[in-house]
C-alpha cells in the first residue's frame, strides 16, 4: 500500500539572525491510509514544520515529503497547490473560515475552485454539515457560529473533498475540554469514515487513546511508536 504521507530524512533550519537552527534533523515516518498519528511536543519543537511540510506549505533542506507516492520536491508550486487542494484537508487551530461566505459556501469552496458545478456539490455538503452536527445552518455566516461550531464547520470544509491525508494542527487549541473532545471525535470519524489518514497535533496526552501511532519531537527527533489502539490485545 502506498503511504498516505511518508518523510525520509527530512531536515529543515531556519535562521535566527545569524545563526541557524535546525528543528528537524533527519525525520524519518510513514503514515498508512486509515491511520490516525498524534503528534505532540513541547511548543517551538516543530509540530506545526512538520504540518507545513506534509501540506507542502514549506519544503525540506534536504529529505524527501511524499503524499499519496508523490514527492513534493518535484512538484511546482501550482502542482502543490492542487495537491494540497485535493488530496489534503487542513485543520488549524483559527477555523480559517472566509466570514464573507456562507457556512455552505465556506464548505463547497475547493470543489468551487476546481469548477466542480454547485449542484454537484450541493448534496454532499447539506449531508456534511448533517453529520457535524450543522444541518440546516449553511445559510447563516461563521461570525454568527460559536467557536466549536465554527471548527465543525472548518471540519467539513477540509473533508468535503474526501481528502487522502487530513493535518490538523491543534485544531482544539481555542476550544474547552468538552467541544474539543467532539471536534477531535468528529475529524477521526470523518477521515475514518472516507478513507483517509490524520495527523493531529496536539498538547494533550489525554488523546493518545485515538492514536495508531504516537510521533514525539524530541531535540529535532521524531520518535515514533505504536499508539493505544494498535497495542491493544485484539
Ligand atoms: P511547534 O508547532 O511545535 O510549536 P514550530 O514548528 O512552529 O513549533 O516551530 C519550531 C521552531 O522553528 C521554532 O523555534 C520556531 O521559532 C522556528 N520556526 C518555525 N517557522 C519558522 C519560520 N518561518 N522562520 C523562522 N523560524 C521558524
Ligand atoms: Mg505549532
Amino acid at each position: 500500500m502506498t503511504p498516505a504521507l511518508e518523510f525520509r530524512a527530512v531536515v529543515k533550519s531556519f535562521r535566527e539572525g545569524s545563526a541557524t537552527r535546525t528543528v528537524l534533523c533527519g525525520v524519518d515516518a510513514q503514515v498508512q491510509p486509515g491511520e490516525v498519528i498524534v503528534l505532540l511536543g513541547p511548543s517551538g519543537s516543530g509540530k506545526s514544520t512538520i504540518v507545513n511540510l506534509a501540506a507542502g506549505l514549506d519544503v525540506p533542506e534536504s529529505g524527501m515529503v511524499l503524499v499519496a507516492g508523490q514527492d513534493l520536491a518535484g512538484c511546482t508550486e501550482r502542482q502543490r497547490t492542487l495537491l494540497r487542494r485535493r488530496r489534503i484537508g487542513l485543520v488549524f487551530q483559527g477555523y480559517n473560515l472566509i466570514p464573507e461566505l456562507s457556512v455552505h459556501d465556506n464548505v463547497a469552496l475547493r470543489g468551487a475552485l476546481d469548477g466542480v458545478p454547485a449542484r454537484q456539490t450541493g448534496t454532499a455538503v447539506r449531508a456534511l454539515l448533517a453529520e457535524v452536527g450543522l444541518a440546516g445552518r449553511g445559510h447563516e455566516f461563521p461570525d454568527h457560529l460559536s467557536g466549536g461550531e465554527q471548527q465543525r464547520v472548518a471540519v467539513a470544509a477540509a473533508l468535503c473533498h474526501q481528502p487522502e491525508l487530513v493535518l490538523a494542527d491543534e485544531p482544539t487549541g481555542a476550544l474547552d475540554i468538552a467541544t474539543a473532545a467532539q471536534i477531535v471525535e468528529l475529524l477521526v470519524r470523518l477521515t475514518r469514515g472516507r478513507g483517509g489518514a490524520l495527523v493531529f497535533v496536539t498538547h494533550n496526552p489525554e488523546y493518545l487513546r485515538i492514536a495508531d501511532q504516537v510521533w514525539r519531537l524530541d531535540a529535532g527527533r521524531l520518535i515514533t511508536e505504536a499508539g493505544a489502539d494498535q497495542a491493544a490485545p485484539p
